[in-house]
C-alpha cells in the first residue's frame, strides 16, 4: 500500500535546484514540489544552461521520483484590478510555465489571486483574461489552480468559485490542486466520514474531481472557517488525523505534498504520521 501512494514535501533548493533530489532521497519520498526561483523577485534571472542540465541529470538518475511540481511565486495576482500588477503577474506566470517546461516538470501550481475590492465577479473575469493570455502559448506542464483559505479578498476558497475559475478552460489546459488546510479554513469540515462524503459530492457536482491532480497535505493552525492560511504539522492542528486517512484512502494514486512548517526532523515526523495512516 505504501508504495502505491506518492507522498512528498516541498523541498528546499537553497543550494541549487538539483539539491531537491538529495533532499528527496534523504527523506525517501517519490514526489516533491519546488520553487524554481526566488519568491521575492518579480523578474528572476533566467535559468542557466548548466542549472537545467544538472537538474535533468538528477531527474534521469531518480526516475522513481515523479511527478515534480513547481509552485509559482506568491507575488502573482491574476485577479488584480491594477493593470500594471496584473500584467506583471501574467508575465511572471508565463515565465514560470517556461521554467517548469525547461526543467521537464509535470505541473505548475498557482493561487488564483485576490480581487482587492473589485468584487468576486470582476475578480474571476480578470483571472479568466489572465489565464487566456498565459495559455496562448501551449506549455508542456499542466497548470493547476489551488484552492485558498479565503484570507482577505482572495478568490477560490469556495469550491463554486474554483469551478467558475477553471470552467472555461479544457481539462487538458487547467487542472486543480486541493490544499487540506485551505479547504478547512474556508469552512469545509471533512474531518469525519460524513463531512468527507459531503465534500466529495460537492467536488463531483462542480466536476472538479476529473481536474484534480494533486493534494497539499497540511493541518490547519486555525479553526474551521477561520479563513486564515497558516499550516500546522499533521495531527497537530484543527483538522485531525482522520481527515488525512480519508484523503490517502480515497486518492491512493494522486500525488500528495506536505507544506508543513520546516525544522529539524519535522518533514520526517510528518511523513511518518502519514505512513502510519496508510
Ligand atoms: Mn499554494
Ligand atoms: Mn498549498
Ligand atoms: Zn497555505
Amino acid at each position: 500500500m505504501k508504495n502505491l501512494n506518492r507522498i512528498g514535501v516541498h523541498c528546499s533548493v537553497a543550494n541549487g535546484l538539483h539539491n531537491a533530489f538529495q533532499e528527496a532521497k534523504r527523506l525517501g519520498i517519490n514526489t516533491f514540489q519546488i520553487f524554481t526561483r526566488n519568491q521575492r523577485q518579480w523578474q528572476p534571472p533566467p535559468l542557466k544552461e548548466e542549472v537545467i542540465a544538472r537538474f535533468h541529470q538528477e531527474k534521469e538518475k531518480h526516475k522513481e521520483i515523479t511527478p515534480i511540481f513547481s509552485h509559482a511565486s506568491y507575488l502573482i495576482n491574476l485577479a488584480s484590478p491594477d493593470p500594471r500588477q496584473w500584467k506583471r503577474s501574467v508575465e511572471a506566470l508565463k515565465d514560470e510555465m517556461q521554467r517548469a517546461q525547461q526543467l521537464h516538470l509535470a505541473f505548475v501550481i498557482v493561487h488564483p489571486g485576490a480581487h482587492k475590492g473589485s468584487g468576486e465577479k470582476e475578480g474571476i473575469k480578470t483571472i479568466h483574461r489572465a489565464l487566456e493570455e498565459v495559455l496562448q502559448k501551449s506549455f508542456k506542464p499542466l497548470l493547476l489552480i489551488e484552492n485558498t483559505a479565503g484570507q482577505g479578498t482572495t478568490l477560490g476558497y469556495r469550491l463554486e468559485q474554483l469551478k467558475a475559475i477553471v470552467a472555461p478552460f479544457p481539462e487538458s489546459q487547467v487542472g486543480i490542486a486541493l490544499d487540506t488546510c485551505h479547504l478547512f479554513a474556508a469552512g469545509y469540515d471533512f474531518s469525519n466520514e460524513k463531512g468527507w462524503a459531503q465534500l466529495m459530492r460537492t467536488l463531483e457536482k462542480y466536476r472538479l474531481l476529473s481536474r484534480l491532480h494533486a493534494w497539499h497535505l497540511n493541518d490547519s493552525f486555525y479553526p474551521l472557517g477561520s479563513r486564515k492560511d497558516r499550516h500546522a504539522h499533521i495531527g497537530k492542528g484543527y483538522i485531525g488525523k482522520e481527515a488525512f486517512a480519508l484523503v490517502l484512502k480515497t486518492f491512493p494514486l494522486l500525488p500528495k505534498v506536505l507544506e508543513t512548517p520546516k525544522g529539524e526532523g519535522k518533514d520526517e515526523e510528518n511523513l511518518r504520521q502519514l505512513y502510519e495512516l496508510l
